[in-house]
């Protein structure tokens, strides 16, 4: 058997990125760019201001103090969106509103609440510092620099810079399509009444939310029963249709588990069928030319945590991010925890913050048909080494359990 880290090492070496396309800005979500975006034009494009006030020149209110406050008459206004055509005169002011151009001639802002408005002009009790209230052209993105780089997420923040340069398409890497393979004799889809010994099959849902939170678009669900030649079908349609099969029980040595000579039958190649690790002991990956198959174990807890421990990096790589998928905190145990085998466990876990030191709590069910458990985490302890028992308080590493 190979290691959690093994694993995830063969997975991610075979896995390619998907090649560039151009979508529109708005359809982008979630899509990781394949080139870096550089400003068009300097951000801001021109100078403006941040508050609503007035457009002075600081030196004519140097002198200015409450009981001697300095008067400037108001000789026009600038709204949002228009040019400002005036300029600003010795002994003068410009009303002016936030992100409206800068008239000529003025230095500073004085916001409106900062003057007391009389007749036609306006008294300013202290003296204000040039740039005050204004934003320079440039001073955030100089024109041609690198707003966002290659392999960054569209994430909102992203697209709204995009959108504020003007970008209506960008390039980013396609994103996988997915065709889940789910098995089992036993299973019933929801809405449907369950004969004895039957029981619903959950984790074609559970799958394809988590495909979907990581922004996963083309998903595909094939189910099949407990039989080699139907499984065999169900795998060559989705290699067929998808980058990258999932598959849903069956990866077991059990008399009924086809998914590895269902695969072996259709002349894929098995890169490893179990894992040291626990839940998820009976992973499989196989190859079949460029499609990969993963074969995730039934138990609900067990395929959702190998889907985050193993599906996921393998599609965050193919859709083009860069970003460590393994990024362990360290925490302090709240409660005593006992492992009985050599395999790592990954115990799904609460954290909380208790006098700035991080603690975290297994969650009750940790067994791998419950949910429950699982529903309740935020993280996963890593739990390795050989058999023993951590007391109270004992360091551990964590993952914290990231869906999107
Ligand atoms: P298997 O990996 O096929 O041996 O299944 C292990 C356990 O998970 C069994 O108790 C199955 O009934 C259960 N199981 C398998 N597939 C699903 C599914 N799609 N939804 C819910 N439970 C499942
Ligand atoms: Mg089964």
């Amino acid at each position: 058997m190979i290691s959690f880290n093994e694993a995830q090492n063969i997975i991610l070496k075979h896995v390619k990125l998907l090649p560039p396309e151009t979508r529109l800005l708005a359809e982008s979500r979630n899509c990781y760019l394949a080139e870096d975006i550089r400003a068009p034009f300097p951000v801001p494009r021109f100078d403006h201001s941040a508050v609503d006030g007035y457009a002075i020149r600081a030196a004519d209110v140097a002198s200015s103090k409450g009981d001697n406050p300095v008067s400037l008459k108001v000789i026009g206004t600038v709204k949002t969106g228009d040019l400002a055509c005036d300029f600003v005169t010795p002994g003068c002011a410009i009303r002016i509103f936030t992100g409206a151009m800068l008239p000529r001639g003025a230095d500073t802002v004085v916001m409106v609440e900062d003057v007391v408005f009389t007749n036609d002009s306006i008294q300013i009790l202290t003296p204000i510092k040039t740039n005050k209230n204004i934003r320079r052209t440039g001073e955030e993105f100089a024109k041609d620099s690198v707003c966002l780089h290659k392999s960054m997420k569209l994430t909102p923040a992203a697209i709204g810079l995009a959108a504020t340069l003007g970008i209506q398409q960008v390039r980013v890497y396609r994103k996988p399509r997915v065709t889940l393979v789910i098995t089992g004799s036993e299973l019933v889809e929801p809405g449907n009444t369950l004969g004895d010994a039957q029981i619903y099959d959950s984790n074609r849902y559970a799958l394809t939310a988590a495909l979907a939170e990581i922004g996963v678009e083309h998903i595909l669900t094939q189910t099949s029963k407990d039989d080699q030649h139907a499984l065999q079908l169900s795998l060559e349609q989705a290699l067929h249709e998808a980058d990258i099969v999932i598959t849903s029980g069956g990866a077991s040595v059990g008399d009924v588990d086809y998914v590895k000579p269902a695969l072996q039958a259709i002349g894929a190649t098995i890169r490893f069928d179990s894992v040291e690790i626990k839940p998820g002991k009976p992973t499989i990956f196989a190859t079949l030319e460029d499609k990969l198959i993963l074969g995730l174990p039934g138990n609900p807890v067990s395929a959702l945590v190998t889907f985050l421990l193993f599906v996921k990096p393998a599609l965050l790589q193919m859709m083009g991010c860069t970003v460590e998928s393994n990024i362990v905190h360290f925490a302090s145990l709240n409660g005593t925890l006992t492992k009985r085998t050599s395999r790592t466990e990954f115990v799904r876990a609460k954290s909380l913050l208790e006098d700035e030191v991080s603690l975290v709590t297994p969650c009750i069910g940790q067994e791998s048909h419950m949910l429950g458990g699982l529903v309740t985490a935020d993280s996963l302890i890593i739990f390795d080494g050989e058999p023993r028992t951590l007391t109270n308080r004992s360091q551990v590493r964590v993952l914290p359990i990231l869906w999107s």
